[in-house]
């Protein structure tokens, strides 16, 4: 079992049993699913919608290669600067190199999932860099040190309760405060950060080739402040978040809003297309664009998980998850949780050690049925489970397991043998694992052979 395995199965048998957790999941979801039937009212045909985003998606991961160039092209035509990153090391490198010629010490972020993947931030305070997150729900989990729990709402395991009274021990402010006060609290702080901040960090929803622009999408004007105050904007972003042209967003981005949060659309809605020009008064002096690799390109050249690039981050695939509501986000201990989370992060860190994800799923199918752009999840999940046997990564015992089962069940003689007693005896004794939160399984005393004659002599 890989070292990451057992801690999967550690974190997620506690928070199963967690019921105050559950509680907070099924409130916070529960107000999601109720936002997002009236969101989907809003398209007259929702099911041609998700297919032509699977469409216009599927065309831009298949030429992938031709779009990155179209938009470096478009995009440094206006100033701009684009920077390929390979890995994870190489994107680390070229945002210090950017923040030392800048003489940067602190640094405004807007919420990115990218950034959690790179470790961006500890990068940067290893280096003496402060980098203060400005989306509401990531600044709550910065200060509680911890991780984002969800794609789309970074702190939804948290109650109103949790948040005052972490701001009451954090920042001395009333163990009391209504959440509108927390939020007026961490927006004094933040507005002042944003004037300090010498470099703006953001993510991207989108990159668009033909106009060579990045869109952002948000709820708070975080992300536009953090990419508009500071004199230099470094965006980082996957490749896999490309599609090809302008008016792609009248699609893209009501579905982003229904299956993310269940608004008809988020309430900022930015396309970037450089920095700020000759004739402009806002934006920053320099932008950088980072196009990072680490390993999607791993994910691109298999023709069948190839599908999963599509994914626009929207989250519907968690909430639905049965799974990710028992276990949570952290258990997961990779950068992308639930179904997606589980189909990609075999591909982005290696499937020795986190092939366990793919199989800790009942494949019920819910993520596929929600998925905003239709992406075989469940079927993904199956693939994933499949490449790890091809590649040899299962254990000895596993497949002795595996060959005895197929043995006994291909031969009827060998069923048969021995009573209902020693079966129950010799399985549970050796099904430890499944015997931890069940009952004991108990064989029937007559075989199935004795039981059909039976029926059929009657
Ligand atoms: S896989 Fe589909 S449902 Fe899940 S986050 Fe991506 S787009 Fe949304």
């Amino acid at each position: 079992m890989s070292e990451q395995s057992e801690i999967f199965i550690a974190k997620s048998t506690i928070k199963a049993d967690d019921r105050e957790h559950r509680r907070k999941i099924n409130f916070n979801i529960g107000r999601y699913n109720t936002a997002v039937v009236k969101g989907k009212e809003q398209f007259a045909d929702l099911h041609l919608a998700r297919e032509r985003a699977k469409n216009i998606k599927w065309r831009a991961i298949e030429t992938l290669d031709q779009q990155l160039e179209e938009f470096e092209l478009n995009f440094t035509k206006r100033g701009g600067k684009v920077i390929w990153a390979e890995n994870t090391d190489q994107a680390i490198e070229e945002i210090l190199n950017i923040c030392r010629e800048k003489n940067c010490k602190s640094i405004v972020k807007s919420k990115s999932m990218v950034t959690e993947e790179i470790h961006l931030n500890d990068a940067l305070e290893k280096n003496g860099i402060q980098s203060v997150e400005t989306d509401l729900g990531e600044y709550i989990q910065q200060l509680d040190g911890e991780p984002p729990y969800h794609i789309v709402t970074p702190a939804m395991h948290k109650s109103k309760e949790d948040v005052a009274k972490l701001f009451y021990e954090k920042l001395g402010t009333p163990p009391n405060l209504s959440p509108e006060e927390l939020t007026q609290v961490a927006r004094n702080i933040l507005r002042e950060k944003y004037t300090e901040a010498e470099i703006g960090i953001t993510g991207a929803n989108f990159i668009i080739s033909d106009i060579g622009a990045i869109a952002v999408t948000e709820n708070e004007g975080n992300a536009r402040l953090s990419c508009a105050f500071p004199k230099t904007h470094i965006a980082i972003v996957g490749i896999e978040k490309m599609i090809p042209s302008l008016t792609d967003l009248g699609l893209f981005w009501p579905l982003l809003a229904t299956y993310g949060t269940g608004q008809k659309v988020t309430v900022y809605n930015t396309i970037i297309t450089g920095p700020r020009q000759e004739n402009e008064v806002d934006g920053p002096d320099e932008m950088y664009v980072i196009l990072l690799d680490n390993n999607r390109t791993n994910i691109l050249q298999n023709v069948k998980q190839r599908e999963s690039l599509y994914c626009i981050r929207c989250g519907a695939c968690l909430n639905a998850c049965p799974v990710y509501k028992n276990i949570g986000g952290h258990a997961y201990g990779a950068t992308y949780s639930g179904p997606i989370g589980s189909v990609i992060t075999p591909h982005l860190q290696g499937m020795d050690e986190f092939k366990h994800l793919s199989f800790a799923s009942s494949l019920c199918g819910n993520c596929t049925e929600v998925c905003s752009v239709k992406i075989n999840l469940h079927e993904l999940l199956l693939e994933n489970r499949y490449e790890s046997v091809e590649e040899g990564s299962t254990t000895f015992s596993e497949r002795m397991a595996w060959k005895i089962w197929k043995l006994a069940s291909l031969k009827r003689g060998l069923m048969n043998m021995g009573s209902g007693k020693l079966k129950n005896k010799v399985v549970n004794s050796m099904f430890k694992g499944w015997k931890k939160h069940r009952a004991d399984l108990d064989f029937s005393q007559k075989t199935f052979n004795q039981m059909w004659k039976e029926r059929y002599k009657n």
